[in-house]
C-alpha cells in the first residue's frame, strides 16, 4: 500500500451523515497532480458534487462513478443557474441528507463566490467545511517559473479582478500602480485593453513586462509575453481563450520559455 493511500485510509471517517453537509473544495487551477490530498479524500466520499465550468476533465475523472454529479458551469455572462439558485440547490441537497461537494476552480474565497455559498449555508443551519486550494494566481505563475514575489523585483502582489458589470471597471488604478508590486488580473481578457490604457495612465511604464497565462497548468497551457502597451496588439494576434490570466510586473521578466519539456516521473492518479 503507498502512503498516499495509507494516509487517505487514515483520514477516512466515512460515517453516515444526518443532517447532510457541504464542503466547499478547491479543484487548483487544472492540473490533477495539485489538488491537496484532503481534496482528493473528500472528493471521493461525495455523494453529490455540485461543479463549475473551471473544474478540469483531469479532476473531474477523479470522483466517484457511483456520486451524482451536477453542472452549474458559469461562463462570463451566461450562466447556467443563478448564483442564487445555486446556492438554494446547495442548501436544499444538505437538507435532503447528502454529503455535498461543491467544486471550484482554484481556491473557493478566490474570486469564486465561495464565501457567499458558505454564508448562506451556515445560514440556514448547513455544517459547512471549507479545503483550500491552490489558486490560480500563485499556481499557474510558479508553474510557468514566474516568481511572483522574487525579492529583488517585488515586495508585494495583488490579485485583482478584472471583472466588470455593463462593461464598467471601477478599480484603484492609483493604488495598484506601485513600485515593487506585481499585478495578477482574474478574469482580465475582455478588459485588458482598459487595464493597459489605465495603468499607463496612472504612472505605470508602458515596457513593465507583462505575461498572459492561458489555460494554465493545464496541458494547452501556453504563455504569451509582452510590455503592458503591447497587450491589446498580443491579444489581437494571439487570440487566448479563457481562462486566462495576466501576470504584470518586473518578475515577469524572469520568465523561460521551456525549451524541453521534461517533468519528473510520476505515478498517475487514479479514482
Ligand atoms: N477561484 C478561482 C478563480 C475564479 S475566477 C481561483 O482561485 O483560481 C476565474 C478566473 O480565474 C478566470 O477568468 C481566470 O482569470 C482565472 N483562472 C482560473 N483557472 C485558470 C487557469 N487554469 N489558467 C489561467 N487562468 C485561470
Amino acid at each position: 500500500m503507498s502512503a498516499i493511500e495509507k494516509l487517505m485510509l487514515a483520514g477516512d471517517h466515512r460515517q453516515p451523515v444526518r443532517n447532510g453537509e457541504v464542503w466547499l473544495v478547491g479543484a487548483g487551477p487544472g492540473d490533477a497532480e495539485l489538488l491537496t490530498l484532503k481534496a482528493l479524500r473528500v472528493i471521493r466520499q461525495a455523494d453529490v458534487v455540485v461543479f463549475d465550468r473551471l473544474v478540469s476533465p483531469a479532476v473531474m475523472a477523479l470522483l466517484p462513478p457511483e456520486a451524482l454529479r451536477i453542472d452549474v458551469g458559469k461562463s462570463m455572462g451566461c450562466h447556467t443557474l443563478s448564483q442564487k439558485q445555486i446556492d438554494h440547490l446547495l442548501v436544499e441537497l444538505a437538507l435532503s441528507g447528502n454529503r455535498v461537494v461543491r467544486l471550484k476552480g482554484g481556491d473557493p474565497f478566490i474570486f469564486g463566490r465561495g464565501g457567499e455559498e458558505m454564508v448562506e449555508l451556515q445560514r440556514h443551519g448547513v455544517v459547512c467545511h471549507v479545503v483550500p486550494g491552490i489558486t490560480a494566481g500563485s499556481g499557474c505563475a510558479a508553474a510557468s517559473g514566474i516568481p511572483l514575489t522574487h525579492r529583488d523585483y517585488a515586495q508585494s502582489v495583488r490579485f485583482v479582478t478584472g471583472h466588470c458589470r455593463n462593461g464598467e471597471v471601477n478599480l484603484d488604478w492609483r493604488g495598484l500602480v506601485s513600485a515593487g508590486q506585481t499585478l495578477v488580473f482574474y478574469m482580465g481578457l475582455t478588459l485588458s485593453e482598459t487595464i493597459a490604457t489605465q495603468l499607463i495612465r496612472h504612472g505605470m511604464a508602458a515596457q513593465t513586462p507583462l505575461a498572459i497565462i492561458e489555460r494554465g497548468t493545464l496541458p494547452q497551457q501556453r504563455v504569451l509575453t509582452g510590455t503592458l502597451s503591447e497587450l491589446p496588439t498580443l491579444i489581437a494576434r494571439q487570440r487566448p481563450v479563457s481562462p486566462s490570466l495576466l501576470v504584470i510586473g518586473e518578475v515577469v521578466s524572469l520568465y523561460r520559455a521551456p525549451a524541453i519539456v521534461s517533468e519528473m516521473p510520476t505515478e498517475a492518479l487514479t479514482a
